[in-house]
């Protein structure tokens, strides 16, 4: 690895996140910032000077990011969850340019857990109900949460099946006995939580719950800042925090 310092530019720089980033990596000795971005400022003022930009805004912002990216040919890290499929698409195009490391969590402890979940469908298979709980602070924009989704595509995978297909988004009303193999998924939004989530997995006599919760974003912003120095050195590609971490299933 080159012992160069990575410069970075943070997107999203007056966030919750962007403000977590900005503190964690100015202790880093590894890593400069050379500008924070945020609403109103223009990304093509500052790209020049930077090896990695690593945002963590709003979901409208990613595309045309990835885009001015594989333009200047700067690798990317985005945190930033609540794609369209159309908004992942332009992802995935960037990245047959740049590399471009795309995580709806950098915490290694939600890594270990995607993990855990995919040994654990493929152990338990479909006479195990499944659902995933999930609750984050009160400003949350979107929901289900990245990671919940996530979840919910591991289990979709393990099952064989599509995850905008089985998932099945709260319960109201006369819904009728829980049919097999449906991904159910629940939000819920309060006070300060930075992210709470369980993975339920539920047969007639006994039930197992896989939960993670983080207590501080800076165990996210610690993960993106790893990244972004990983991410430097690689080939154009998509990759997640797995590859990252060397957690592949
Ligand atoms: P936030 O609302 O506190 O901060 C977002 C910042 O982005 C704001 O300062 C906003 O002004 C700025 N912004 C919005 N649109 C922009 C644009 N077009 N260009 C530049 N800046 C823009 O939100 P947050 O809690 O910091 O979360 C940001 C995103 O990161 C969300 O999508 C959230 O779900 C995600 N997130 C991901 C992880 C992870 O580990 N991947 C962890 C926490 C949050």
């Amino acid at each position: 690895m080159s012992m160069e310092k990575s410069r970075v530019v943070i997107v999203g720089s007056k966030g919750r996140m962007g403000e977590a980033l900005l503190r964690l990596a100015a202790q880093d000795p590894n890593l400069e910032i050379v500008a924070g971005v945020d609403r109103g400022d223009n990304v093509l003022d500052v790209i020049g000077r930077a090896d990695v930009l690593i945002e963590f805004a709003h979901h409208s912002a990613t595309d045309g990011l990835a885009k001015i990216a594989a333009e200047h040919g700067k690798a990317l890290v985005i945190g930033t969850t609540g794609h369209t499929a159309e908004e992942r698409e332009a992802i995935e195009a960037a990245s047959r340019r740049i590399p471009i490391v795309c995580a709806p969590n950098f915490s290694i402890g939600v890594n270990l857990l995607f993990y855990l979940t995919r040994i654990a469908a493929g152990i338990l298979g479909e006479e195990y109900d499944q659902e995933v709980v999930e609750m984050h602070h009160r400003k949350k924009l979107d929901a289900p949460s990245g990671t919940a989704r996530r979840l919910g595509e591991i289990l979709a995978e393990s099952a064989g099946g599509d995850y905008d297909e089985l998932a099945r988004h709260g319960r109201q009303g006369e819904v009728g006995a829980r049919p097999k193999k449906i991904i159910g998924m629940h939000a819920l939004r309060g006070g300060d939580v930075v992210g709470d989530h369980t993975v339920h997995f539920a047969a007639t006599g006994e039930r197992i719950e896989l939960t993670h919760r983080a207590s501080s974003r800076d165990t996210f912003a610690s993960g993106a800042l790893r990244a972004a120095q990983w991410v430097r050195a690689q080939k154009p590609g998509l990759y997640s925090m797995q590859d990252v971490l060397g957690l592949k299933r």
